[in-house]
């Protein structure tokens, strides 16, 4: 019989965009923020370690009677730097917790890996360093990331596995979460990890970042999983979130094997070898303005037309109005925009009442470089203020809240409008908002490519456009004013070399 196990679990996760404004307690609390057992609530930690789910609660369930012992958990989608006095908040509150929990058989960390802090230019080494500090060398400490992570050394030392995302859009979280589980009781039962860690000058645009066989980073995640045998453990490859811009971006390859390094570090240099050889396949296809305009006028069937740029999965506002604007002089009809961000006039659409017409100034008191006002006549077609459970996608089965939102109708185009900044996962957030998506003529989504999950029961590959838009989460990189990435880096320094 195994003994009981006792597992603290306990995560921050945050992807910063360092040109974006600062993360705040506030911006986590008003989407995944709690300590202690109230954690256990949220439904964002509950599908990956409840003991109903299918991830880490299952698989360690079915191993031992086991205790999770909450700590603290936080996730603030895309955003700015974490504030640093809410870090050390965290990151005392994570200190505390722990040595008040008691002996410890584990750890495992929900991360993402791309935080930075107003100080700091990487958040997620060092409250791992702090895990590790607390509960000593010999409790394994397990961690599953995000694919879009940037690894520091600092986040392979303090810990015993790091484990990414294989998928993007990001479908295989419950899956990587039993992975966690699967090799945290092989520990148990005695398996000494030892990782090999690899990163690359190679900084690309998250578009171009997309997983399946036919794409470079597909190819070479899957090449990752093809080296998976009695030795080599996990291998994590992950394609970094080039807007944190800092010392530890790039394309990082991880690979961790049972107790054999030199396995762990043949095989690394494999993958990276690989993977720097194909560094040129690495391309973001974009359609101007005009070009989108077009689109939409020229197509029968939906077409998407992804506002990659603003992105709030990245950093952006969700605000930005310039594919609004060229729609609007278009005098196209059909059209329907979501989810955009805009507090203010959210509550200007409240005070004007459903089926009333009012003056709407979009994006009138964001002072962000991109985020342009726009004016026009609009109806109140519908007032929300309730959470939704998402039935597609990234977010099927959670709930969402988007605060107080609004239904427009401008000329011929719907916009849902929300008070908590957050993307679109799928066809269903437009649903919420008394929309029919297969009955619009063109859609526009504030996403990078995790829409993809929640539209692809409706809307062909080939009918997904990405605009070329100036925000915050630009696919052109080299428009970008950059000030931490470690340079020469490739594709921005076409000359770099490696190793
Ligand atoms: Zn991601």
């Amino acid at each position: 019989m195994v003994p009981k196990k006792r597992i603290a679990v306990l995560g921050l996760a945050l992807e910063s965009n360092s040109f974006a404004p600062v993360c705040t307690r506030a911006d986590f609390e008003s989407l995944t923020y709690a300590e202690g057992a109230a954690m256990l609530d949220l439904s964002y930690v509950n599908a990956q370690i409840g003991r109903d789910g299918k991830g880490f609660g299952a698989v360690m369930s079915a191993y031992t009677d086991w205790e999770v012992v909450p700590i603290l958990f936080g996730a603030a989608g895309a955003s700015g730097p974490c504030h640093h006095d809410f870090f050390a908040y965290v990151c005392a509150q994570i200190k505390t917790r722990l040595q008040a929990a008691g002996p410890l058989d584990g750890v495992y960390i929900i991360g993402h890996g791309a935080g930075i802090t107003t100080e700091l230019d990487d958040m997620d080494g060092p409250y791992f360093a702090l895990v590790r500090d607390v509960v000593g060398p010999d409790v394994p400490v397990i961690v599953t990331l995000d694919l879009h992570a940037n690894v520091s050394e600092q986040m392979v030392e303090a810990t015993d596995i790091l484990i990414s995302f294989q998928t993007n859009p990001h479908l295989d979280m419950v899956a990587r979460s039993a992975d966690a589980a699967r090799l945290m009781i092989e520990m148990f039962e005695g398996m000494k990890p030892v990782s090999s860690f690899i990163r690359l000058p190679l900084v690309t645009a998250q578009v171009s970042q997309l997983t399946g066989a036919g794409r470079p980073y597909g190819d070479l995640v899957l090449r990752g999983q093809a080296a998976l045998d009695d030795t080599i453990a996990c291998v994590s490859i992950l394609s970094g979130f080039a807007f944190a811009d800092s010392r530890h971006n790039g394309l990082s390859v991880i690979v961790t094997a049972r107790e054999n390094q030199h396995a762990a570090d043949v095989t690394a240099t494999r993958l990276a070898q690989e993977g720097w050889a194909d560094r040129h396949r690495y391309a973001v296809d974009l359609v101007t303005i005009d070009e989108a305009v077009a689109l939409a006028k020229m197509k029968q069937t939906p077409i998407i037309l992804a506002d990659v740029a603003d992105n709030p999965g990245g950093g952006g506002r969700g605000n930005t109005t310039e594919l609004l604007r060229a729609l609007h002089s278009a005098k196209l009809t059909d059209i329907q925009i979501g989810i955009v961000y805009d507090p203010a006039l959210v509550e200007d659409a409240w005070e004007a009442g459903e089926g009333h017409g009012f003056t709407a100034r979009f994006t009138r008191d964001d002072p962000q470089e991109w985020s342009k006002p726009f004016t026009a006549q609009a109806k109140v077609v519908k007032l929300i203020d309730e959470p939704y459970t998402s039935t597609r996608g990234l977010s099927n089965g959670q709930k969402l809240y988007y605060g107080r939102s609004c239904l427009l109708e401008v000329g011929g185009i719907s916009i849902a409008i929300i008070s908590i900044r957050q993307q679109i996962f799928g066809a269903d957030a437009l649903e919420f908002f008394g929309l029919t998506p297969a009955q619009a003529r063109c859609i526009v989504v504030k996403s990078r490519g995790h829409f993809r999950a929640g539209f692809m029961h409706m809307i062909a590959e080939e009918n997904i456009f990405h605009v070329d838009v100036p925000g915050l989460a630009t696919p052109n990189l080299h428009s970008v004013d950059w000030k931490g990435l470690p340079r020469p880096v490739f594709p921005l320094d076409a000359e770099t070399r490696w190793p």
